[in-house]
């Protein structure tokens, strides 16, 4: 990464006014090209809940198995200079399906997963929220939900993200959805089944490609093969 420094004026003002102002040095930061993961299905193995026939998160340590590959793959993202954030909609708290502690309990898990590889992520965004949160301070129409694209311009905001050169990856039409409106060019991870891509035509939001796995996604985008 390159940074500089730059003079700026403390205050705005016309010329006069800045020619007498105060200076100060400025960091400036490049703008850094950005992979964006969603978690779930990309990262990790969804789970099958058969007592409520639904297919979900992970709600314990135990449960949460990496893919194959996704640590090479976020090695090889690293290598090719993009910083790896990971963007992911967890309403499982608001929906009373797991404790704070618990999902603590799993995020940690995670990042020793990866750091006992050599591996990390350069910035973790969860949206929390829930429209029809149980928990009530969760229950929020918020902007950061995927398919929004807040959490994606958030991260982009806080991280230094140039968007025109960053990609979001993700299993489900509203990753797609958020990376269109974020501004990123987006792969979706699976099979391009024609549900969704009816689904995607609809929507007028259809992924740059489409990879069975997060490491092929990772040699697509940065031209590498391991
Ligand atoms: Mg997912
Ligand atoms: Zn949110």
């Amino acid at each position: 990464m390159i940074s500089t420094f730059r003079l700026v004026p403390l205050v705005s003002g016309t010329s006069f006014y800045k020619r007498y102002t105060p200076m100060a040095l400025e960091y400036v930061m490049d703008k850094l090209k950005t992979v964006f993961l969603d978690r779930d299905g990309v990262i990790n193995e969804l789970i099958y809940y058969p007592e409520h026939g639904i297919i979900d998160s992970p709600f314990t340590v135990e449960q949460f198995k990496l893919f194959p590959g996704v640590i090479d793959a976020i090695k090889l993202f690293h290598r090719a200079g993009y910083q790896t954030i990971l963007t992911s909609n967890q309403p499982g708290i608001a929906k009373g399906y797991i404790s704070e502690k618990s999902f603590d309990d799993i995020r940690q898990a995670m990042r020793e997963m990866l750091a006992k590889e050599g591996a990390f992520l350069d910035g973790e965004y969860y949206c929390f929220h829930h429209p029809e949160a149980k928990i009530e301070k969760l229950r929020v129409d918020c902007s950061c939900r995927k398919p929004k694209p807040g959490l994606l311009l958030q991260a982009s905001r806080e991280r230094g993200v140039d968007l025109a050169q960053s990609w979001m990856i993700g299993d489900g039409l509203t990753d797609i959805q958020a990376s269109k409106d974020a501004g990123v060019r987006a792969i979706l991870i699976g099979k391009m089944k024609c549900e969704l891509c009816h689904l995607m035509d609809k929507n007028g939001a259809k992924p740059d490609a489409v990879c069975s796995t997060l490491l092929e996604a990772a040699m697509k985008i940065t031209g590498v093969k391991v």
